[in-house]
């Protein structure tokens, strides 16, 4: 059975060694990491099922990065995050390296602040709370609805409820913004984050206008969107950050949305690749193609259910299919809660639900505003490092090797 224990990373550990923090490279493979660290790639690369090869290739450019290094300065064991809720770990044991894939144990806090404005949201968030991603989430909330420039004054006060993960005692992940209040004119404007994991104002109406068309006509869903997801018989965590439709080789595939090219090109895993950026930070991935479509080239603009390529089994892949991922930020997030949904106001059915929210958080934010709560850096002793373990895991080898 899992269970859960503490590892102290500290120099008297286990593995007797600090642990040193990194930046993932821009232009960094998986590959080029091994090579780099003279890590054996047939272990740790040639050797793993496709699954895992293809899990490699969604490791994000700045993701926090942590190693600890024996006395000859090579790798004792890495820890690779995929997404906010898996991790790569490589470790050595007994001069050989293993590759596992494990839960990021992370602890969420719904935290809470007010700012009186002095020049802007986006600016005074930031000098507040010197986060970046707060000030942007705030910002994107509201856009599209509100004229911030045109209409806001010094003075005026805003409210944020958002839910921040942890891991070893740092923000980490994207916050989401759960509830939101700006007052303009003296006018209260609302954002809720409603349990359909859509935002809506206090009418009920839908404020992201972002909505995607299905990629592929008339094809079957092979496989669903999962973070982190573990396989009973092959007793390993698994992730599939997209969804595949399956169809024929050579059908067509179709930009779900406006956008700008800026990938086209061959991977290992991915095979023939497209990535298409979006308004309001979303991305789409278009995986495994045939070929791509003539014209279509890395920096083309695309509309909506335009021809960009045709579906295929190029790179790792047992069969004609579109792996298609969407990201939003950064992060890899269920494409089927965006394509076609329909829903721009709340239905009567909902309606009861939604205005319970609504109330709760109308009335934390109240309380918030009366007690002018300030923003609160949280912070946690760092030397701690919790994992969650499965049986066959590095600890239990040690323990019966022991
Ligand atoms: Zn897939």
């Amino acid at each position: 059975m899992a269970k859960f224990f503490i590892f102290l990373l500290l120099a008297s550990s286990l593995f007797g060694a600090r642990v040193e923090t990194f930046r993932w490279d821009n232009g960094e493979t998986y590959l080029s990491f091994l090579e780099k660290n003279n890590l054996p790639l047939k272990t740790l690369y040639y050797n793993l099922d496709e699954d895992e090869r293809q899990l490699s290739e969604e490791i994000l450019t700045g993701v926090h990065c942590k190693a600890t290094y024996n006395q000859d300065k090579s790798i004792a064991q890495a820890f690779i995050p995929l997404n906010d809720e898996l991790q790569i770990h490589i470790y050595k044991h007994n001069d050989e390296y293993f590759f596992e894939t494990i839960p990021i144990i992370s602890e969420t806090k719904t935290e809470a602040f007010i700012i009186k404005i002095e020049n802007s949201p986006y600016l005074d968030i930031l000098r507040e709370t010197g986060s970046k991603k707060l000030a942007k989430i705030f910002v994107s909330g509201f856009q599209n609805s509100l004229n911030f420039k045109r209409d806001l004054k010094k003075g005026d006060t805003l409210a944020m409820i958002y839910e921040q993960k942890y891991r070893l005692g740092k923000p980490f992940s994207m916050p989401t913004l759960k509830a939101s209040m700006i007052e303009m004119n003296g006018k209260k404007n609302y954002i809720y984050l409603n349990s359909d994991e859509r935002y809506y104002n206090q009418e009920g109406s839908e404020l992201q206008g972002f909505f995607l068309a299905n990629p592929v006509k008339s094809a079957r869903i092979s496989s669903t969107f999962t973070k982190r997801r573990f396989h009973p018989i092959l007793k390993k965590y698994r992730a599939h950050l997209g969804v595949d439709y399956a169809a024929s080789r050579g059908t067509p595939i179709l930009a779900a949305g406006d956008g700008r090219v800026v990938f086209l090109g061959t991977t290992r895993g991915y095979g023939n690749l497209t990535k298409v950026q979006h308004s309001d930070g979303y991305l789409t991935l278009y995986a495994h193609q045939n070929s791509f479509r003539k014209g279509v080239n890395n920096g083309s603009s695309v509309k909506k259910g335009q021809v960009i390529g045709y579906v295929g089994s190029t790179g790792l892949s047992t069969g004609p299919h579109l792996h298609f991922g969407l990201y939003k930020d950064g992060q890899a997030i269920d494409p089927l809660r965006v394509v076609q949904v329909a829903t721009k106001k709340i239905s009567a059915k909902e309606k009861a639900a939604f205005l319970k929210l609504k109330s709760n958080y109308d009335e934390s934010i109240n309380l918030h505003v009366t007690n002018d709560t300030k923003f609160i850096r949280t912070s946690m002793p760092e030397n701690v490092c919790y994992f969650f373990e499965e049986e066959n895991s590095v600890q239990n080898r040690l323990d019966s090797n022991s």
